[in-house]
């Protein structure tokens, strides 16, 4: 037995996080004055995608700003034709009349570098663009129209992502690829021919584009697939042959909690190795679900991990048979709802809201010891118990709320505890 007990401890202290440090190239998203650095140890940012039509401005222009509210540090956008194109510089005109200052990043596919060419203010009211190395066209038609692009942003100091998919990937090179692999004595799996072809894609295209005379810090890479094994597997490849900053995305990764769970599961292991610069959930959103949703989950995946603080986060119980009532339950949404609908407006007012910690609790068994551990906490009476629940602050026990408003009473509480902490002094 002393033996078990013995072998079970260790001299050394168990490390306070097994997040590994990450090691790219830092590059700048800007707009006007305002500046998202990306990458070398810059914080991993949050990206978004709008799914209204470009060419309608007003309505774009919304949806970019409530994205950007949400907590979306850059937004792309879809340019696919003359209108959208046209319309870029109106989109990013009204979103500067509403402070609205998010990067946008402009999403090409075929025929970017004839849009970016035509439309010169287009080309400059973007941030950033994004072009697919398998959707510029084939051969040497493919490498001039990919030239032209770069020079453009090159020209206009624009940052670029060259965002590989295994949806739309360069046939050419697979075609090549396939080729060597036959030729090998004990050939890849079709799996691994693949993933080398996404990767080979990305760099060898960030290769050109510096050879070109685009700055290799604004150089952003993707490789997205839509199964969380394979995008594990194709970026940690892809770390350890570039130095460039990588954005992270499970591409379709589907509706509901199969696309939240899934994206989590993928960029949660990427990140925590250390890899991932930008990130971006491809939640397919479900009737009458708000855009906003994909930002939120992200925001989420990032604070979970403890990599960024957005929002201050509600510690709550799961209930149990000790738990017959939804009071708890309701006590809980209720102050998580209250805390994200002020977060807009105490950004500002209350700098560092964002770590506070509040518990809401179901019971006297975890109830007052998780209070303890938050900032503020509360623990509601289970069954059975006296109908008093005891309030935590800073770990200690400040008073004790009974009778129906209770709830009311806890998020005055919260609010006086925020303005007091994170308030600026008269
Ligand atoms: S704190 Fe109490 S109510 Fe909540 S899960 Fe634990 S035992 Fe159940």
């Amino acid at each position: 037995m002393d033996d078990v007990v013995r072998s079970a401890r260790s001299c050394e202290p168990i490390p306070l996080s097994l997040a590994r440090p990450r090691r790219t190239r830092q590059g700048v998203v800007a707009w006007g004055g305002h500046r998202v650095t990306v990458g070398g140890g810059a914080p991993v940012r949050v990206q978004s995608m709008t799914n209204t039509d470009t060419a309608d401005a007003v309505g774009t222009a919304i949806q970019v700003k409530e994205l950007a509210l949400a907590g979306s540090e850059l937004v792309r956008i879809t340019v696919n034709n003359d209108e959208a194109a046209k319309a870029v510089p109106y989109i990013r005109e009204q979103l500067d009349r509403m402070g609205v200052d998010v990067p946008l990043i402009g999403d090409f596919h075929y025929n970017g570098h004839r849009l970016l060419t035509d439309h010169p203010a287009c080309a400059e009211a973007l941030s950033k663009y994004r072009i697919n190395p398998g959707n510029v066209g084939r051969g040497d038609k493919g490498d001039r129209q990919f030239a032209q692009m770069i020079e453009i942003a090159a020209r206009h100091n624009k940052a670029v992502r060259i965002g590989v998919n295994w949806g739309s990937l360069d046939q050419d090179l697979l075609a090549r690829l396939m080729d060597e692999n036959a030729g090998r004595t004990e050939p890849w799996d079709a799996r691994q021919v693949m993933y080398e072809a996404l990767i080979t894609s990305a760099v060898e295209s960030a290769k050109r584009a510096e050879h070109i005379g685009l700055d290799g810090n604004n150089i952003f890479l993707s490789c997205k697939v839509s199964a969380v094994q394979d995008l594990i597997a194709v970026y940690q490849a892809l770390a350890q042959r570039c130095d460039y900053a990588l954005h992270l995305g499970l591409t379709e990764a589907g509706m509901g909690t199969k696309g939240a769970v899934a994206s989590t599961a993928a960029l949660s292991v990427l990140l925590q190795q250390g890899i991932g610069d930008t990130i971006r959930v491809s939640l397919t959103p479900q009737p009458g679900e708000a855009r906003t949703q994909e930002v939120v989950i992200a925001l989420e995946i990032l604070q979970a991990l403890g990599m960024r603080a957005f929002v201050p986060s509600v510690t709550a119980c799961p209930g149990c048979g000790r738990t017959t009532s939804t009071t708890f339950q309701e006590l809980a949404k209720q102050i998580d709802d209250y805390l994200r609908a002020s977060m807009p407006v105490w950004r500002a007012r209350y700098p560092g809201v964002e770590s506070l910690k509040v518990a809401v609790m179901g019971c006297i068994v975890n109830g007052p010891g998780e209070s303890k551990h938050a900032d503020i906490g509360i623990s509601l009476p289970g069954t059975g118990e006296a109908p008093a629940a005891p309030i935590f602050i800073d770990g200690k026990k400040a008073m004790t709320l009974r009778g129906a408003g209770i709830a009311q009473e806890f998020q005055t509480i919260v609010e006086n505890y925020i303005e007091k902490r994170f308030g600026t002094p008269a």
